[in-house]
C-alpha cells in the first residue's frame, strides 16, 4: 500500500481577473463579504508579498503558465500592444513548456475553465498546451460585441469586435453567452471534472471571467451586495470557492488538495476595486498593478493560519508544482521562477534576490529585498526608490538619501537588461525566445444577423 504521505497532491489553480489586492476580507476589505476565500487562507498560508509577472492580463498568465518572465517568451510588446485581441495572429508556442504540460506528462489529468488568454488561433489553445480539455472564454469578456464606448460620430461605423465566443476544447459551441451565467457553468463543470478525476492526481487550472468589465452578475449576488456589481462579482467567486472547496471536502480529498487563489494583475481601482493600501492599479508597475492576492490551502502539509511576507511569484508556480507533483522542469531553457515550497511547507526565505517589473519590453523598476527602485513609467524616465517595508504604498521617495542602494538595485537592472532586454535602453536581451505567429490568422466568430444569438450585442460599454 501507498504510504498516504506519498501520494501526490491534486492541484486546484484559482485565478481570478484583476482583482486587486485590498478586495478581500483577509487583505483588508471591508466592502466585500469573501468568507470562503478567508477561510481557505485560514487553512493555508496567505502570502502579502507576492507578484504577477505583469500588470495585465495576458503577459501576466503566459509567465504564470511556463514560469518566466513576459519578455523571456516573447510576451513584452504584442506587436505594440500589451495584450491579444481576438485573431491576432500571435500566441504561446509549441515550444513553450507550461505548468499543464509537465503535470500531464508526469501522469496528472488537467483541465482549464475560463479564461485563457494567451492566443486563440490553433497551437495556442489550451488543448494544445497540456490541458486535456477546456471549456470557457479564450479572451477577455470585454472582447465581444458590446455597446460602443462613445456615442459614433456621424458617418463613422461602430467598432465591434467578433462575438465573443465561449470554447469546449477547440470548439466555438456558443456565441454571445450570458455573462451573468458564466461563472455558475465554470463551477459545474469543475465539479462534474473533480468527480470524474477523483481516483488520479488532478490539476484543475480555473480562470474566472470577474471581476473584469463589463461585469454582469446574477440576482442573488447583486441583491447582497454592499459594492455594486463589482462587490457582487467578488462574491460570486467567494461562493464558487465554498462549492469546490465543499465538493473536495465531500470527495474526501481535502488533505491531498493544494488550492492555490490569486489574480492576474491589480484592480483598475474604480467602480468599487480597491488595491489598498498599495499605490497605483492594473496597467502600472506601482505596487498595486502587480502585487496581489495570494493563497495556498493544502491541509495535510501546510501548516494553517499563516501569513508571509517572503517575495514570491506566479513564476514560481510552474517548478514548485512540478516539484510538489513530481514532475520534470525543463532543462534545456531559462525558467525565471523559483521552486516555492521551502516557504510554504517549512517558513523558509524567498528563493528570489531580485523582482522584475517589466512594462511591456520596458524595465520599469526592480525590487531587492525590502528596496524598490523605479526607472521609468510609460516611456518616461522616473527614478525614485521606496523602503518598502516601512512604505508600502510607495509614498516617500528616498532616493537622495540611499545612494548605495541605488548603485547596488543597478546593478540588478543592468543584469536584467542583458538577458531580458529593455526597450528604453535599446538592448535587445541574450536570452529571449520568440512568440508563436500563426500564417493566417482568422477570428474565431463572425458576426452573422440571422445567427440566434442569446445576446446579439452586451448592453454594458465598459472596456478594461
Ligand atoms: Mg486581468
Amino acid at each position: 500500500m501507498t504510504d498516504p504521505s506519498d501520494r501526490r497532491p491534486n492541484i486546484v489553480l484559482i485565478n481570478c481577473d484583476d482583482l486587486g489586492y485590498g478586495d478581500l476580507g483577509c487583505y483588508g476589505s471591508t466592502a466585500n463579504r469573501t468568507p470562503a476565500i478567508d477561510a481557505l487562507a485560514g487553512r493555508g498560508i496567505r502570502f502579502d508579498s507576492f507578484y504577477m509577472a505583469s500588470p495585465v492580463c495576458s503577459p501576466s498568465r503566459a509567465a504564470m503558465l511556463t514560469g518566466c518572465y513576459p519578455p523571456r517568451i516573447g510576451f513584452g510588446s504584442l506587436d505594440g500592444i500589451p495584450v491579444l485581441f481576438p485573431g491576432q495572429d500571435l500566441g504561446l508556442p509549441a515550444s513553450e513548456v507550461t505548468i499543464a504540460d509537465v503535470l500531464r506528462a508526469a501522469g496528472y489529468r488537467t483541465q482549464m475553465i475560463g479564461k485563457w488568454h494567451v492566443g486563440d488561433q490553433p497551437g495556442f489553445l489550451p488543448t494544445d498546451h497540456g490541458f486535456d480539455h477546456y471549456l470557457g472564454l479564450p479572451y477577455s469578456n470585454d472582447m465581444g460585441r458590446q455597446v460602443p464606448m462613445d456615442a459614433p460620430a456621424d458617418g463613422v461605423e461602430p467598432y465591434y469586435l467578433p462575438p465573443l465566443p465561449l470554447l469546449l476544447d477547440d470548439d466555438v459551441i456558443e456565441q454571445q453567452p450570458d455573462q451573468a451565467g458564466l461563472t455558475e457553468r465554470y463551477v459545474t463543470e469543475a465539479v462534474r471534472f473533480l468527480r470524474d478525476a477523483r481516483d488520479d492526481p488532478f490539476f484543475l487550472y480555473l480562470a474566472h471571467m470577474y471581476v473584469h468589465v463589463p461585469i454582469y452578475v446574477q440576482e442573488r449576488f447583486a441583491r447582497q451586495s454592499t459594492n455594486g456589481p463589482y462587490g457582487a462579482a467578488v462574491e460570486s467567486i467567494d461562493w464558487s470557492t465554498s462549492v469546490i472547496v465543499r465538493e473536495l471536502e465531500q470527495l474526501g480529498l481535502t488533505d491531498d488538495t493544494i488550492v492555490i487563489f490569486t489574480s492576474d494583475n491589480g484592480s483598475r481601482g474604480v467602480d468599487g476595486g480597491s488595491n489598498a493600501p498599495l499605490r497605483g492599479a492594473k496597467t502600472t508597475t506601482w505596487e498595486g498593478g502587480m502585487r496581489v492576492p495570494f493563497i495556498v490551502s493544502w491541509p495535510g502539509r501546510i501548516a494553517p493560519g499563516q501569513a508571509t511576507g517572503e517575495v514570491a511569484t506566479a513564476m514560481d508556480l510552474l517548478p514548485t508544482l512540478a516539484g510538489l507533483g513530481g514532475a520534470e522542469v525543463p532543462a534545456d531553457r531559462t525558467i525565471d521562477g523559483r521552486d516555492l515550497s521551502a516557504v510554504l511547507l517549512d517558513g523558509g526565505p524567498s528563493p528570489h534576490e531580485v523582482f522584475l517589473y517589466y512594462w511591456m519590453d520596458d524595465l520599469e523598476a526592480v525590487r531587492v529585498g525590502r528596496w524598490k527602485l523605479h526607472l521609468a513609467k510609460h516611456g518616461t524616465e522616473r527614478v525614485e526608490l521606496y523602503d518598502l517595508d516601512a512604505d508600502p504604498g510607495e509614498r516617500d521617495d528616498v532616493l537622495a538619501a540611499h545612494p548605495d542602494v541605488v548603485a547596488e538595485l543597478m546593478v540588478h537592472v543592468e543584469q536584467a537588461r542583458s538577458s531580458l532586454g529593455d526597450a528604453l535602453t535599446g538592448e535587445p536581451g541574450s536570452d529571449r525566445r520568440p512568440i508563436g505567429r500563426a500564417p493566417h490568422p482568422v477570428p474565431l466568430t463572425t458576426y452573422d444577423p440571422d445567427h440566434p444569438y442569446y445576446l446579439a450585442e452586451y448592453d454594458l460599454s465598459d472596456r478594461g
